[in-house]
């Protein structure tokens, strides 16, 4: 299979000297739903030379309609999505090494698989594990792509440690995405490769080592609205982020801010846990909200606040119950300013 990639070597921007580097590089996929086995395809027919993926989940009839690696047999069989993409993936390109983990990947877990490859790609669906891969890419100082899509709509951002400002210097300054997700809104599939092209694009551009060829723009686009942006965010590097100003704490690099969240559908509230239980001392709680004349009741086992207009329940387990939101972004941001 000489000639294998000759199409590829063709393209002036990685010659036959880009295709060897790509070989010797290896990847980190976060997720294997649409993005994820988009993303995963291409990067294995480019012929990089490792893919290590990592997905909880397993196929279901409802995502082979953008999720291209999987086919019927695989959600007849409930296949986790890591080991049906590792057995496609192999039969595309069976010079590629492919390693794949079934797991709900904590912030030790990623931190430890990121550490030995050249990239990090976010094929996520939440905002828990983008803060988490933003502090792994900022502390191991490896690069990360941002990517995201809903409906029509989708966004990507590409991160490099010490160059671009971080997920979490946009993240401050980002307009809230209403909470919408592909289960409530829907998605289709060309939104998917829209935003797997530019990650894609910007992966071979890092992985051949041709970083001034990346725009350093955050994209975003409706395809069904006919609108498109490359925005100019260097201006948000904020020097004194906690992931990457000038004296970082990783804040997502520990058990405390390893968030799960979970929308109550049609109570308007989200619900926020601790990955790891702690118990808080209501007491001391109320002392503190009282005291900056917030109207607050409690018993032994709850209390509850309210705070402009949302009312927030705080359980003795760390447990929170935002009233007045079906956004997480907004009830994070709301949760990280009271227990921070
Ligand atoms: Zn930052």
């Amino acid at each position: 299979m000489d000639d294998r990639y000759s199409r590829q070597e063709l393209f002036g921007a990685i010659g036959k000297h880009g295709q060897q580097l790509m070989k010797k590089k290896h990847v980190l996929l976060v997720g294997a739903g649409a993005l994820g086995t988009g993303n995963a395809e291409a990067l294995v027919r480019a012929g990089i030379g490792k893919l290590t993926i990592v997905d909880r989940d397993y196929v279901e009839v409802s995502n082979l309609q953008r999720q291209q690696l999987y086919s019927e047999i695989d959600a007849q069989k409930k296949l986790p999505k890591a080991i049906a993409a590792k057995y496609r993936l192999e039969q595309i390109n069976s010079d590629v090494k492919i390693e794949s983990h079934v797991l709900d990947a904590s912030w030790t877990d990623l931190l430890e698989l990121a550490q030995p490859t050249d990239l990090i790609i976010d094929a996520t669906d939440n905002y828990d594990t983008r803060l988490v891969l933003n502090d792994v890419s900022q502390k191991l100082g490896i690069p990360w792509i941002y990517g995201a899509c809903v409906g029509s709509c989708g966004m990507t951002f590409t991160i490099l440690p010490g160059k671009t400002p971080c997920f979490q210097c946009l993240w401050d300054k980002m307009p809230s995405a209403g909470g919408q997700t592909c289960d409530t809104v829907g998605i289709i599939s060309a939104a998917v490769g829209m935003v797997v092209a530019h990650q894609t694009a910007d992966a071979l551009k890092i992985l051949v080592e041709d970083q001034d060829s990346l725009s350093g723009k955050l994209i975003t686009f409706d395809l069904w609205q006919n609108t498109y942006a490359a925005v100019q965010v260097k201006k948000l590097k904020n020097s004194s982020c906690p992931s990457c100003g000038t004296a970082p704490s990783y804040p997502y690099l520990s058990s405390q801010n390893s968030l799960k969240t979970a929308v109550l559908c049609g109570r308007n509230t989200i619900q926020i846990r601790p990955a790891e239980r702690r118990k808080i001392n209501l007491p001391d709680l109320n002392a503190v909200f009282t005291t900056q004349g917030l109207p607050v009741q409690y018993n032994q086992f709850l209390l509850s606040v309210e705070i402009r207009d949302k009312r927030l329940v705080v359980f003795e387990d760390g447990r929170v119950l935002i009233h007045g939101t079906d956004n997480i972004t907004e009830a994070k941001k709301i949760y990280h300013k009271v227990f921070s």
